[in-house]
């Protein structure tokens, strides 16, 4: 049976990660998901209604493009890149936006309910609720409200309901306890949209099947290109939404080596990085089992990234499990190399990349070299203008970049 098939186990687990350890009032209201999802995966119009919205709405299936200038400039394996960055709002994240949009719409759901860190799952989750017709309500730390404003403007814009979170440190983790208390509120008219392959059970699974779109596309794709498979896949880390997505076209042939690539920060020390697999332990947050950074408490711990979107101390449990029986590696890419491949993308080959995708493009710069004549495939998961005012105010316009 392949990998896909066979997790998670029914209960969402992937070996010892995942599960749903949840207060008791919520488990009702997430084993009604779980039900409705294992019905309307296999229901012909719910997958018809999905397929039809990625092609007219969403803009798929996106390309994959071969970087062929930065290819020639790191002198090894040649780059390939999945075009993510060019769905409708600019990143992967309305891969499993519309599908949990058309899930309550199926459900006879009235509202989407989410926190946002950064505002992108913010944005790509009123995106969906604007075009099912369904009310938004969005939590967010006062914190992010300040620091992401252009978000919160497209949000706003979207129809989406702005729930300000002034508890706490004021970021993604009181906008997941705000945002889950008012859930529990309405769970009868409401469904939760969350934004990455974590959380409990359905979660894990439903996010990483609406993601593996990518996967699907891109093997074909690169096939269709290049006669062959690729020799090495890889995709940044947050949660891991775009990693599973494109891991998943690829993870039952041995033939194919898989990497996930995490935020190293600025350093080793706890609170510079958020790499979660390299430093670690299996732990708890959230609802579900993973790999976790904890503080010397053990609590989650604080963790840093030059990219939002990839700074949180836990990692979905189907990585936790897939590191833990060395089928994919876990690498990293510190800030400093990520801001050079964001550079070296934009000039090279006329794609100005995520910050987070821009890991992903660091970890293929830094392999590139020692593979010559096999081929690197890179989830692009996101374009980068939300990124650019922060970058050339705070590290100029790579003017001298050279490689
Ligand atoms: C949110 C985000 C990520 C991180 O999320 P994953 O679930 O780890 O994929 C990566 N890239 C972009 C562009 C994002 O917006």
């Amino acid at each position: 049976m392949g990998h896909l098939k066979q997790f998670p186990t029914k209960d969402g687990f992937f070996g010892e990660f995942g599960g749903a350890f949840l207060p008791p009032q919520l488990e009702p209201h997430m084993k009604e998901i779980a039900d409705a999802y294992e019905r309307l995966a296999v229901d012909g119009s719910y997958i018809a209604e999905l397929r039809y919205i990625r092609e007219h709405f969403q803009g798929r299936p996106t390309p994959v493009q071969h970087a062929k200038n930065l290819s020639e400039k790191m002198g090894g394996a040649q780059i390939y890149l999945k075009r993510e960055d060019l769905n409708h709002t600019g990143a992967h994240k309305l891969n499993h936006c519309m599908g949990e949009g058309l899930l309550a719409k199926y459900m006879g759901k009235k509202k989407l309910i989410a926190e946002t860190g950064a505002g992108q799952h913010g944005v790509a989750l009123a995106t969906a609720a604007a075009y099912f017709g369904l009310e938004c309500e969005i939590h967010m730390g006062e914190v992010d409200i300040a620091k992401e404003y252009p978000n919160v403007v497209r949000m706003k814009l979207l129809g989406a309901k702005l729930v300000p979170v002034g508890f706490g440190g004021k970021t993604l983790k009181e906008a997941v306890d705000s945002a889950f208390a008012s859930y529990l509120e309405q769970a009868d008219t409401a469904l939760f949209g969350i934004g990455s392959v974590v959380g409990p059970h359905p979660f894990p699974r439903m996010v990483r099947d609406f993601q593996s779109v990518v996967g699907f596309e891109a093997r074909d794709q690169f096939q269709a290109m290049t006669g062959n498979d690729p020799d090495h896949v890889m995709a940044c880390v947050g949660g891991g939404s775009n990693a599973m997505g494109l891991f998943s076209g690829f993870i039952d042939n041995e033939d194919v080596k898989l990497y996930g690539v995490e935020p190293h920060g600025t350093g080793t020390e706890l609170g510079k990085h958020a790499a979660t697999m390299t430093y670690g332990k299996p732990g708890m947050i959230h609802g579900f089992k993973c790999m976790l950074l904890t503080d010397e408490n053990g609590e989650p711990a604080p963790v840093h990234s030059i990219a939002s979107g990839l700074d949180y101390p836990g990692i979905g449990p189907e990585h936790s499990y897939l590191h833990s029986i060395g089928k994919v590696t876990y690498g990293s890419a510190s800030d400093d190399e990520t801001l050079k491949a964001f550079y070296a993308l934009s000039k090279y080959e006329g794609v100005i990349p995520a910050l987070e995708s821009s890991h992903a493009v660091a970890y293929a710069m830094k392999m590139a070299p020692q593979h010559p004549g096999e081929s690197i495939l890179v989830n692009l998961s996101g374009r980068g203008d939300k990124d650019i005012d922060y970058v050339t105010e705070k590290f100029g316009f790579g003017d001298d970049f050279e490689l």
